[in-house]
């Protein structure tokens, strides 16, 4: 597919450029994706011709700025499948989005003695809002085992998910193993104990199909910036009848139905959620991110990552002493691949890299339970998106080696 899919790098200007004097090469998209020009265009646009504030005004501008701000509510529900735009909540990204599930639907329906359960690959964001839940309602925390790959492992959620679960949380796909979660099954193991399933789609959404309904989920959030959008701007997309029942966290202009002196009514979801002024440059440039992927297509985003990471798996295994996390197979693996090169600390590792212009992250990846279930301090991490090539996981690689011959094979 490199033919295809590698016009697309073009788009996103950020990349035609050096570092350390050499061509960039962009490997750490699961911390941020880069913008292509229509985003960056959406943005600009917005601000030369149609800047008002949204829902507010009669006026043409105040107008034409509602109409685009609506229109990707839809755009959103489109791209996950949603019943009904109405579903979905702008946020300011995944976390926002977890901590309001936790707050809004887990402080009204988690009861003292009930189990929160998430598994040992969750991210901050989708981990201590729950250890926070739990402090306050009194509800106790409980992980679910991985398998060797880093999924969860669902024979033994059986024992881990059962009649005291309130609310599942897991990733759809992990921002360290670069692998996806059985989510479909999780959801009927959820439900059947009466709990409901909160997916944490940050480094699902961008890379393959998402499909809110057929995975079962009952709430899905994730963040504009890592599917090319601006920062700041996320969805929490939940089922109506829950959202319904939620109050909500913030009061102020634009959520409120009716005020009175001493009380006041509110507007039903989403707007009732969505108190004061919004993100209106965030969600507009979400809604060119979004037409953007349409276009070169979410099922063809996919295949072209596992044929990325089908090319470059073997390459790495094959370099003496770099020990691989996560699935072996590339069939199993999202674009991205956690690793440590002999004993050499993951930090220098992405130093030396980008003396090759190559950016990857190290550290814990805002995971640390699952780095001590990994027995790791830390790990480097290379993540993919559509617009890298081949010869950027050849970059990879050839740095590697050359990081192995510098060190010697061990620690400075
Ligand atoms: N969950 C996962 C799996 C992530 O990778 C991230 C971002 N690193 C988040 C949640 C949090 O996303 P944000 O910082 O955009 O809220």
């Amino acid at each position: 597919m490199d033919k295809e899919m590698n016009k697309y790098r073009a788009d996103f200007p950020i990349l035609a450029q050096t570092v350390n004097d050499e061509d960039l090469v962009y490997l750490d998209n699961a911390a941020t994706s880069q913008k292509p020009q229509t985003v960056i265009d959406a943005i600009v646009n917005y601000y030369r011709n149609d800047n008002a504030n949204v829902h507010r005004g009669v006026h043409t501008l105040a107008e034409r700025a509602t109409a685009q701000f609506e229109a990707v509510r839809q755009k959103v529900a489109r791209f996950i499948n949603a019943p009904t735009s109405e579903e979905i909540i702008y946020t300011k990204g995944t976390t926002e989005a977890l901590n309001w599930v936790a707050r809004s639907y887990g402080e009204r329906f988690v009861k003292a003695g009930d189990e929160i359960v998430i598994s040992y690959a969750e991210h901050h964001s989708n981990l201590v809002p729950w250890q926070e839940l739990a402090k306050r309602v009194g509800a106790t925390l409980k992980y679910l085992d991985l398998t060797a790959d880093g999924a969860v492992d669902l024979a033994k959620a059986e024992a881990t998910i059962t009649a005291k679960t309130a609310i599942v949380a897991v990733n759809q796909a992990s921002n360290v193993l670069g692998v996806a979660n059985p989510l479909a099954q999780l959801a009927q193991l959820a439900h059947q104990n009466g709990a409901i399933l909160v997916v944490d789609g940050a480094q699902g959404a961008p890379h393959m199909v998402t499909d809110v309904q057929k995975m079962g989920a009952d709430f899905y959030a994730f963040s504009g910036h890592k599917l090319l959008a601006p920062t700041g701007i996320g969805i929490l997309w939940g089922k109506g009848e829950l959202l319904a029942q939620m109050a909500p966290l913030e009061f102020g202009g634009e959520m409120i139905d009716w005020v009175e002196l001493t009380q006041s009514s509110y507007k039903k979801a989403p707007l009732k959620f969505e108190g004061g002024t919004q993100n209106i440059e965030g969600v507009i440039g979400l809604g060119a991110a979004l037409d953007y992927l349409e276009q070169v297509g979410m099922d063809k985003i996919a295949a072209y990552e596992q044929e990325l990471v089908a090319y470059v798996l073997p390459k790495l295994q094959a370099i003496p002493g770099l020990k691989l996390y996560g699935p072996k197979d590339p069939k199993k693996h999202t674009g991205v691949i956690s690793f440590n090169l002999d004993q050499i600390h993951p930090h220098d590792v992405a130093t030396a890299l980008d003396m090759e212009g190559i950016a990857i992250r190290a550290g814990h990846h805002c995971a640390q339970p699952l780095m001590r279930y990994l027995d790791v301090a830390a790990t480097a991490r290379a993540s993919f998106y559509f617009y890298n090539t081949k010869q950027d996981a050849d970059r990879l690689v050839e740095a590697l080696l050359l990081t192995k011959e510098f060190f010697g094979n061990g620690t400075i």
